[in-house]
């Protein structure tokens, strides 16, 4: 059975970056019926605070990424990581090296004079036991290999050679008795199960040192697969001077999770030319053969239409839940909350919805245009609604004030047909009479569909608005 995993350091956010790469795992993972495991590479102390553990698990969730079983604390296992490097000892795959920082730092110094790699020297690789100077506490390293080849047969980045006379004989576990990343990572992954380990391509290097510690210790080397990076439109490395670089910021900047989703999955991926496709789809179609090697650009336009396109696919009540979500991380969402809190208010807000999102490519301007809803009489009007509210205009609003009290039922047809017939008989254009109605109603000069909004605010309130309005 297929068994992968994310593995992220929590750094305070779920990195974009990660999030895709949690994306495939889950997507490669679901796609063969397999599971995905979750694995917090906190032996980082200082930086492994609950609240940073919190957001990655939070990122991950609104994106609907769920793991198999319980995260694993890479910290946690420490006493494993050692019990390992005991049996490397024993075994002779691994030796306790003696030399000290100043001795290790000048053969890299050596080293690169001769133009090599700068590499430890493997001075305490074949001594005895017997040789060991007191009072210094050894590190451990591992045997390699000194002729021959190391092989990673890599999914995405095809077959990868390394001499193995470049990689030395690296530390397992430092002198203070705590394991590197080199080794936890290989351990944890070999007690967890993992059969692919799908990460960015900037650990293929580390790729080829594991492998040597998966062989040291006869166990199975996981397939891997090394994913492209994502770069920013200009080509470079995707930074904070790009833009947002943090999932949870895509939640406040009013983006949906499947919009994410489909547009991360996009992201060195691909399946012919479909742009838009469901979870159910990119979970048949996923798989390895599919991501290129070169580096996906971040494309905001590009996610921003596909957030438009999923916004108006999305049903009434999801996109409403979405919203709430949205309200709930965005600055000032709490006060549109609040007023969503009421049940009438929601089911306003509902009523709004499909006229709304026809507009709108994020749920930042979905809130703006539905900030009609909400605001209170008397409105504020902006400065195209000030110029609109003429006095000739003020004219006509007292005009409709009075056609539109007739309207019986409160639908859009009659109250078109009435506004029409209105306009007519006045013989002026539809936009003399509608521009002043849609100032009224929503203090605004542009807006949502007037007779969605008129619908939307219900008659006793639309009546007041333009009364307000009216001369
Ligand atoms: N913790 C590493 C990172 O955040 C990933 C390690 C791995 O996937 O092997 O980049």
């Amino acid at each position: 059975d297929i068994v992968t995993r994310f593995a992220p350091s929590p750094t305070g956010f779920l990195h974009i970056g990660g999030a895709r790469t949690a994306l495939f795992n889950w997507l490669f993972a679901k796609h063969h019926g397999g599971k995905m495991l979750l694995r917090i590479e906190d032996t980082d102390r200082a930086r492994s605070t609950q609240e940073a553990v919190d957001a990655l698990m939070d990122g991950l969730s609104w994106l609907g990424l769920d793991w198999d079983g319980e995260p694993i604390s890479q910290f946690s296992r420490v006493a494993r990581h050692e019990e390992v490097v005991d049996q490397m000892l024993e075994n002779g795959t691994a030796y306790r090296c003696y030399s000290t920082p100043e001795e290790v730092d000048a053969m890299r110094e050596k080293a690169r004079a001769e133009g090599r790699p700068p590499r430890y020297d493997g001075t305490w690789r074949d001594k005895d036991a017997s040789e060991a100077p007191e009072g210094i506490d050894p590190v451990i390293r591992l045997k390699a290999p000194q002729d021959g080849e190391t092989v990673v047969d890599d999914m995405v980045q095809g077959r990868v050679v390394i001499p193995n006379k470049d990689l030395d004989d690296f530390v397992l576990l430092r002198s203070d008795g705590t394991p590197t990343y080199m080794l936890a990572v290989v351990v944890d992954d070999h007690d967890m199960g993992i059969t692919h380990i799908i990460r960015g391509v900037d650990h293929l290097t580390n790729a080829a040192r594991q492998t040597l510690i998966f062989d040291a210790n006869g166990w199975d080397v996981p397939k891997m697969a090394h994913i492209p990076l994502i770069h920013g439109p200009d080509g470079a490395k995707l930074s904070k001077r790009h833009g947002a670089t943090g999932a949870e910021a895509y939640r406040a900047l009013g983006y949906l999770p499947q919009a994410m989703r489909n547009y991360l999955a996009r992201l060195g991926w691909s399946h012919g030319d479909e742009e838009i496709m469901s979870l159910e789809d990119m979970v048949k179609w996923f798989g390895m053969d599919a991501v290129g090697q070169s580096a996906a650009r971040f494309d905001f336009k590009k996610l921003e239409n596909l957030n438009g396109h999923y916004m108006r696919a999305t049903d009434d009540a999801e996109l409403l839940e979405h919203w709430k979500v949205y309200l709930a991380h965005a600055g000032d969402g709490a006060a549109v909350l609040e007023w969503m809190s009421d049940a009438a208010n929601a089911q306003t807000a509902l009523t709004a919805l499909p006229g709304l999102k026809e507009r709108a490519k994020t749920l930042v301007e979905l809130t703006d245009s539905a900030s009609y809803l909400w605001r209170q009489r008397p409105l504020e009007n902006d400065e195209k609604a000030i110029k609109i509210l003429t006095d000739d205009a003020r004219a006509v609003l007292g005009d409709l004030n009075g056609v539109l009290s007739g309207v019986a039922d409160w639908q859009a047809e009659p109250l078109e047909a009435a506004v029409k017939a209105y306009a007519e008989d006045k013989d002026v254009k539809l936009g003399k009479v509608a521009q002043p109605l849609r100032a009224a109603l929503t203090g605004r000069g542009t807006s949502p569909g007037i007779y969605d909004v008129l619908i939307a605010l219900g008659r006793d309130e639309s009546l007041a608005r333009i009364a307000d309005q009216a001369a």
